[in-house]
């Protein structure tokens, strides 16, 4: 109970007291006097109830009063980097592209998604010999169908390029062990037939094809419309001109003519429009990759064959590197995802095992760490992200 609502009652307490005290210190002359001096006592007694039972109704009694419940704020705990790989060289780093870590963390362990370890290998493809490979860039049937066979037998399931662009933007569900077939330039009809349908039939395997939309072989357009109608063949976009490769002195126009030139005839010759560029002969500059934003397209692909991809991890050099002069550093484009490596067809099978021991410890890394990561998300992301799914 308050001072405030003692204050008037204790005034009739001292009011009762004087009242007592006078009558004790006169002599009882009369018993009207004592009957008074009663009479007003009883009354200044029930004045004072009745004040205390009206404070009492008005002012709640401490003990209902609920005690704040303390908040003691948590402190979140401080993220792991991203996996680091024993298998990469030491010039390729993983970089990441999702800026707002409570997205990245929700996707990363939203148990619809793929889990951590989910890992890609972009192999590309140039021509395929029937005999014995001779010249540079191509590989023999036989060595092709071995690789084939590798994959399969490694766990390997080929994907297509809108499942590994829903996969590195939302970490949509794909096989843990994905492999993404480009076969780079323009091909007949035959070559897919003789080298990837059979795969294809058996496994359901898509391969890519990265075409070039020149537009000087209209029998070419047709056969490849035929196979782009049968869905396993997924066109994607590889330049007009695509001879004369991007560099730092191209010019705009040029670079404006190649995106967006071979997006609308990709576009209009095969029904759906490009979400990947495969930039001709490796080259790209950052400008370019801000125009390939801009055209559309989701990914880009070079020809340096640094690792494997995963989901917001993706191996790239900052700097060049003079062990191996022909691979263009990608840091500078600021953009992971329009400067994805890829490995090329000769030696991939070489590489197969570095790919799944990769996927493997990131996968472990991504356990040992999913408590704090976890942890985080409750504090700083669960109040406006809501729980993960
Ligand atoms: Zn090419």
């Amino acid at each position: 109970m308050t001072l405030r609502a003692w204050t008037p009652a204790c005034a009739v307490v001292l009011g009762l007291i004087l009242i007592l005290s006078l009558g004790a210190c006169r002599p009882a002359s009369s018993p009207t006097e004592t009957v008074d001096l009663q009479a007003a006592a009883e009354q200044a007694l029930a004045t004072l109830y009745a004040q205390m039972t009206a404070t009492a109704q008005v002012t709640p009694p401490a003990t209902d009063t609920p005690d704040p419940t303390p908040t003691v704020p948590r402190t979140p705990p401080a993220l792991p980097g991203p996996y680091q790989s024993p298998y990469l060289n030491p010039l390729d780093t993983p970089h990441t592209y999702i800026q707002d870590t409570c997205e990245y963390l929700r996707l990363k362990w939203d148990s619809n998604n793929s889990p951590p370890g989910t890992v890609v290998m972009v192999i590309m493809f140039h021509s395929i010999s029937k005999g014995a490979a001779s010249q540079s860039y191509q590989i023999s049937a036989a060595d092709q169908r071995r690789l084939m066979n590798d994959l399969k037998e490694m766990g390997f399931e080929a994907i297509n390029m809108q499942q590994l662009a829903d996969f590195l933007e939302h970490n949509a569900k794909i096989p843990p062990r994905s492999v993404l077939l480009v076969v780079d330039d323009r091909h007949h009809a035959e070559y897919f037939n003789d080298h990837f349908r059979p795969f294809y039939e058996q496994w359901g395997w898509p391969v890519v094809n990265a075409y070039i939309a020149k537009d000087e072989r209209p029998d070419l357009w047709a056969e490849n419309a035929a196979l782009a109608a049968e869905g396993w063949v997924d066109y994607q976009a590889h330049g007009v001109i695509h001879n004369v490769p991007i560099t730092s002195a191209s010019s705009e126009e040029y670079m404006r003519s190649e995106l967006q030139g071979a997006y609308d005839a990709i576009r209009e010759h095969y029904g759906k429009a490009p979400i990947a560029y495969i930039w001709p002969g490796g080259g790209f500059t950052p400008r370019a990759a801000q125009i390939a934003r801009e055209v559309g397209y989701h990914l880009g692909f070079t020809v340096n064959p640094r690792g494997p991809l995963m989901f917001n991890w993706i191996p790239l050099a900052d700097e060049a590197d003079p062990a191996r002069p022909s691979y263009l550093p990608e840091g500078p484009v600021n953009d992971p995802l329009m400067v994805l490596p890829r490995y090329w067809d000769m030696d991939a099978r070489a590489h197969l095992d570095q790919v799944r021991l990769i996927g493997k410890e990131a996968a472990a890394y991504a356990e040992q760490n999913k408590a704090i990561e976890l942890e985080y998300y409750d504090i700083v992301c669960a109040p406006t992200y809501g729980p993960i799914p």
